[in-house]
C-alpha cells in the first residue's frame, strides 16, 4: 500500500509527518523477523510503548499465516522480557481491531499489536474501563473486526462497538490522565517533546538490554 506508514517504514516520517518536524523522528527498527517487525510508538502514550508490526500489509493479527503467528509469540516473549528488566512490570499487549476500513476504533490500517509496561493497578483500571464500555465476544473466529487485549495470560477478544477512535490509547492515556490517546495529536500537543526523549531511551535501552550496537 504506496500511502501506508507500515508498508513504507523507510519513507515513515515522510508520509505521516509534515516537513517540519521530520527530522525529529529518526526510523528505529528494534527487531526485524521473518513475518514482523518491532519498532517503538513514535507517539508513545507512555514511556517505552512498542509496537509489533506484520511486515506484510494485513489487516489484523488473526488473518496470520501459522508461522507468523507463532513468531508473534516469540517476539511478545522479547518484548515482555525487555520491560521485566528495565521495569519490572508485565507487558500489556493491545490491538485496536481489524483495520479492514469499517472498523470502528482502528489506529492506522495496518495490523500493529501494541506493547506498553503497564502495572498491575493500572491494569485493573483499564480492564474495569473497557468492561463497562465493551460488549465480550464469545468467539473471535466469528468476527472479522474486534477489538483484542492481553495480560500475563489473560487474553479478552471484544466486539469492536465503540465509536471512539483508538480506543485501547485513550483508555490507557485517561488511565494515566495525559493528552496522548489520539496519536496524531500527542505528535502535535504540548507534550510532544517528550515523545523523541522517550523513544531514543527506549531505543537506547532496548539495544543495551539486547547488546545491540
Ligand atoms: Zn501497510
Ligand atoms: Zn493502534
Amino acid at each position: 500500500m504506496n500511502d501506508c506508514p507500515f508498508c513504507n517504514l523507510d519513507k515513515q516520517t515522510k508520509a505521516i509527518l509534515p516537513l517540519n518536524i521530520i527530522d525529529r523522528y529518526e526510523v528505529n527498527i528494534l527487531h526485524s523477523g521473518k513475518y514482523l517487525r518491532i519498532i517503538p510508538d513514535i507517539a508513545p502514550v507512555i514511556p517505552f510503548h512498542i509496537l509489533i508490526v506484520p511486515n506484510e500489509h494485513v489487516f489484523s493479527m488473526q488473518t496470520l499465516s501459522d508461522y507468523a503467528k507463532m513468531e508473534l509469540s516469540v517476539l511478545k516473549e522479547k518484548v515482555s522480557s525487555f520491560y521485566k528488566a528495565i521495569n519490572g512490570k508485565p507487558a500489556l499487549f493491545f490491538e485496536h481491531g481489524s483495520c479492514n476500513g469499517d472498523g470502528n476504533s482502528a489506529c492506522i490500517i495496518h495490523a500493529h499489536l501494541h506493547c506498553l509496561p503497564y502495572s498491575k493497578r493500572a491494569y485493573e483500571q483499564f480492564y474495569n474501563r473497557s468492561n463497562s464500555s465493551l460488549t465480550a465476544l464469545i468467539s473471535k473466529q466469528k468476527h472479522e473486526n474486534y477489538l483484542q487485549f492481553e495480560y500475563c495470560e489473560r487474553t479478552y477478544y471484544w466486539e469492536d462497538n465503540t465509536e471512539k477512535k483508538q480506543f485501547f490509547r485513550q483508555l490507557v492515556s485517561e488511565t494515566e490522565g495525559n493528552q496522548r490517546g489520539i496519536w496524531q495529536i500527542c505528535l502535535y500537543s504540548s507534550e510532544s517533546a517528550d515523545n523523541k526523549a522517550w523513544v531514543s531511551e527506549c531505543v537506547y535501552r532496548w539495544n543495551n538490554y539486547f547488546n545491540k550496537d
